[in-house]
């Protein structure tokens, strides 16, 4: 059985490249600098902008934990899910990028829940697919954000292998 990959959004994140070099794509206005994300092709959003022209940019890979919570029932419709598949708790992040100075959502990579995250700890973007969409042969790609181990931080209880 072979797997399609399809972006959930396209142009939100670098497609065929490993992940490493994998990354959350935004815009940065050529006027007054401000980045956007999701990207903002059309127009600037920061209303004492002098005019200019969204760029496509690459955004940082890491960012620091401001926020979490886990998601415990499914979403009612239009939301789409197997109803016939049992509901597993998904984890969301609000991470902080410093450099651009937004926040953006994202679902914790999988095996890492909310006993995993601190606020303020460090998390990078990876490449994944929609929780829900495991399994099924039409993987969603989506960006998953998953905790970068520090020297002095040690495996936290045991780690998740
Ligand atoms: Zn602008």
């Amino acid at each position: 059985m072979s797997h399609t990959r399809t972006p959930v959004v396209a142009g939100w994140f670098t497609e065929d490249c490993t992940e490493e070099d994998f990354r959350l794509l935004g815009t940065r206005c050529s006027g007054c600098s401000t980045v956007s994300f999701p990207r903002e092709d059309g127009f600037c959003r920061n209303p004492g902008c002098p005019g200019g022209e969204p760029a496509e940019v690459q955004l940082s890979k890491q960012g620091t934990v401001w926020s979490f919570t886990d998601g415990r029932y499914r979403p009612p419709p239009p939301y789409v899910s197997d109803p016939d598949v049992p509901w597993e708790p998904c984890t969301l992040v609000a991470v902080e990028l410093a450099a651009e100075r937004i926040v953006v959502l994202g679902q914790a990579a999988p095996g890492v829940g909310i006993a995993d995250l601190t606020i303020g700890m460090t998390v990078e973007a990876v490449p994944g697919v929609l929780a829900d969409a495991v399994g099924s042969e039409d993987l969603r790609a989506t960006w998953n954000w998953r905790p970068v181990p520090t020297p002095d931080s040690g495996a936290p209880d045991g780690g998740a292998a």
